[in-house]
C-alpha cells in the first residue's frame, strides 16, 4: 500500500489568473487537507512579472513541490494575434512529452491530476499513469455553458450571436448573446471548435472542480449534479479561492497612499492581467472619474497595438487627457506597474472596484466586501458581470457593453457616485458583506468547500490504494 497521504498533481497552464486560483488550490489540499502537491507551472516563452512574482511568493511559502517545466515555443504554430483558447491550449498539447517525463520520476507515484480549463488536452497523460483526472474552472455558470455546448452545438442553428432569445441551460439562468464567452461568438472559427473539445473532455473527466461555493451559485450548481444533459462527471465547489494576503516582500506607496485615505472613499480601478481599454475610452474614463470627484487609484495600462490611429507610444501615463493629473492629484492615483491588488482590496479605505470581471478579481472583491462597477472585457466576464450585477446584486454595470462602444464620461460619473455615495451603493456593500462571510464559512472545518475537498481526497486515496 502506498502513502495515504494522497498525492496530487497540479498543472497551471500560461496566465496570471489561472496561476493565480491554481497555486491557492494546491494550498488549500497541502494546509487543510494534509495532501502532498507537485505543482508544475507551464509558461508560454517566458514568465511575466506577475507570474514571477507569484511563482516567487509560492516558493517562499514552501507548501508546494514547484516545478516550472521548460517554456513552451509555438513560433511556426500560432500567430501573436491568435485568440487564447487556441494558443493555450495548443501549449499544453506540446507540453505532453515533458510532462510525462516529469511525472513518470515523482514519487510517491500521484493518484491524480488536475488542470485548469486550458489543460484538458493533458488529461491523456494521467490516463497513461492511472491518475485520477480533474479539471479546475473559475466560475459556475460559464462551466454550465462550457459542459453543454456539445448539446448546443447540435441544437442550435446558425450563429449563437445572432439568435433572437437568450441560450437556454436546463436548470440556470439563460445567456443573452451578446454575454456568451469569446469562443462561441464565430463558429466557423478554429477557437469553437478547441472549445467544444475542453467541454467535451471535462465530460470525460473524473470531476470538475469550480472556484465558487454553495450559497453563491446554488440553483446552477444543482443543475449540473441533476441535469443529465450536463454529463456526468462530479461538479466539485470548492471556493473561494483567492491569493491569501502575505507578508510583502516590500511594503508598497500605494498602501501608504490609501493609509492616508478616509474608510471606504476610495475607488480602486483594474482591468486585470490582460485588459486594456482604447485611447478614447482612457480619455473618457478619466474625465468621469474628475466629474465624480471620488477618490480613486487607477491601474493604467497603454491601450492594444491595434488602436494604430491613436499610438502614443509604450508609456500609459501620454494617454491620459492634458491637465488630467495636475487636476485630480488630491483626488486620486494612476499607477502603471503590477499593483498589489489583493492587498489594496482588503484596505480598509477601498470602498468600491471597477473591475474587468475577471473571476479572481470578483472574488477578491467579495471577500473584501468591496462593491464593483462592472466593465467586462473579454473571456467569460460578460456572463460574470451579469450574475454579478443582476442576480447576485453587487455590481453596477453601464447600458452599453464596453466591447461594444465607448462608455461616456457622464455615465462613468454616475455608476462611480451611484456605488460610492448613493443608497443602492449603500445596499450593494451590505449584501457583499454578507457574501464574504458565506464565503468564509464555506472554506472552513465542516463549511461546504471544506467537505467537497475532502470528499476529493478521499477518492484519490483510494485510487492510490489500487
Ligand atoms: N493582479 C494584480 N495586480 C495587477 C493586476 C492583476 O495583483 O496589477 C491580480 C489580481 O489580483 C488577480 C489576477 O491578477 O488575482 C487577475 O486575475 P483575474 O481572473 O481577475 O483576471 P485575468 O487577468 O485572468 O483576466
Amino acid at each position: 500500500m502506498e502513502n495515504s497521504k494522497p498525492h496530487v498533481v497540479i498543472v497551471s497552464s500560461p496566465g496570471v489568473g489561472h496561476l493565480v486560483c491554481d497555486l491557492e488550490l494546491g494550498n488549500r489540499l497541502v494546509a487543510d487537507h494534509n495532501f502532498q502537491v507537485t505543482f508544475f507551472v507551464v509558461l508560454e516563452y517566458q514568465a511575466t512579472a506577475g507570474e514571477s512574482q507569484l511563482i516567487q511568493s509560492a516558493k517562499t511559502q514552501k507548501l508546494l513541490d514547484i516545478i516550472e517545466l521548460p517554456p513552451v515555443d509555438l513560433s511556426g504554430q500560432v500567430e501573436p494575434n491568435t485568440p487564447i483558447f487556441t494558443r493555450l491550449t495548443a501549449v499544453m498539447r506540446e507540453i505532453r512529452p515533458t510532462l510525462r517525463y516529469a511525472i513518470s520520476a515523482l514519487k510517491p507515484s500521484p493518484s491524480a491530476l488536475v488542470v485548469d480549463v486550458f489543460g484538458t488536452p493533458a488529461l491523456d497523460v494521467a490516463e497513461e499513469f492511472h491518475m485520477l483526472k480533474y479539471v479546475f474552472v473559475t466560475s459556475a455558470w460559464p462551466l454550465a455553458l462550457m459542459l453543454y455546448a456539445p448539446i448546443l452545438d447540435k441544437e442550435v442553428e446558425g450563429e449563437y450571436v445572432d439568435q433572437k432569445e437568450p441560450i437556454r441551460l436546463p436548470g440556470c439562468m439563460p445567456v443573452r448573446p451578446e454575454d456568451l464567452v469569446d469562443p462561441m461568438m464565430d463558429r466557423t472559427k478554429l477557437e469553437y471548435n478547441f472549445f467544444l473539445q475542453v467541454g467535451s473532455e471535462m465530460r470525460k473527466s473524473d470531476g470538475v472542480l469550480v472556484n465558487t461555493w454553495e450559497d453563491l451559485d446554488a440553483s446552477t450548481l444543482k443543475a449540473m449534479r441533476e441535469e443529465e444533459s450536463y454529463g456526468s462527471a462530479p461538479v466539485y465547489a470548492v471556493g473561494p479561492l483567492i491569493r491569501a494576503v502575505g507578508p510583502p516582500a516590500s511594503r508598497s506607496h500605494l498602501l501608504d497612499w490609501l493609509d492616508e485615505q478616509p474608510v471606504e472613499s476610495v475607488l480602486y480601478i483594474s482591468f486585470g492581467s490582460l485588459g486594456v481599454l482604447s485611447a478614447q475610452q482612457i480619455t473618457e474614463l478619466a474625465w468621469g472619474l474628475k466629474l465624480s470627484q471620488q477618490r480613486f487609484m487607477w491601474v493604467l495600462r497603454p491601450p492594444s497595438k491595434r488602436d494604430a490611429s491613436a499610438d502614443r507610444g509604450d508609456n500609459a501615463l501620454d494617454y491620459l487627457p492634458d491637465g488630467f493629473l495636475e487636476q485630480t492629484h488630491s483626488l486620486g492615483l494612476v499607477v502603471t506597474q503590477w499593483a498589489p491588488q489583493s492587498e489594496i482590496l482588503g484596505h480598509r479605505s477601498t470602498g468600491g472596484f471597477l473591475s474587468h470581471c475577471g473571476w479572481n478579481s470578483s472574488l477578491e472583491s467579495i471577500l473584501s466586501g468591496v462593491p464593483m462597477i462592472a466593465w467586462p472585457l473579454y473571456a467569460e466576464q460578460k456572463m460574470n458581470a451579469t450574475k454579478l450585477a443582476e442576480e447576485v446584486g453587487v455590481a453596477v454595470r453601464p447600458k452599453v457593453a464596453p466591447t461594444r462602444g465607448v462608455v461616456g464620461r457622464e455615465e462613468i460619473e454616475m455608476m462611480v457616485r451611484k456605488v460610492m455615495e448613493d443608497l443602492e451603493g449603500k445596499a450593494m456593500r451590505a449584501r457583499i458583506k454578507e457574501l464574504k462571510i458565506s464565503g468564509e464559512k464555506a472554506l472552513t472545518e465542516g463549511g461546504s468547500s471544506f467537505n467537497a475537498v475532502s470528499q476529493l481526497a478521499k477518492q484519490c486515496v483510494m485510487n492510490s490504494q489500487r
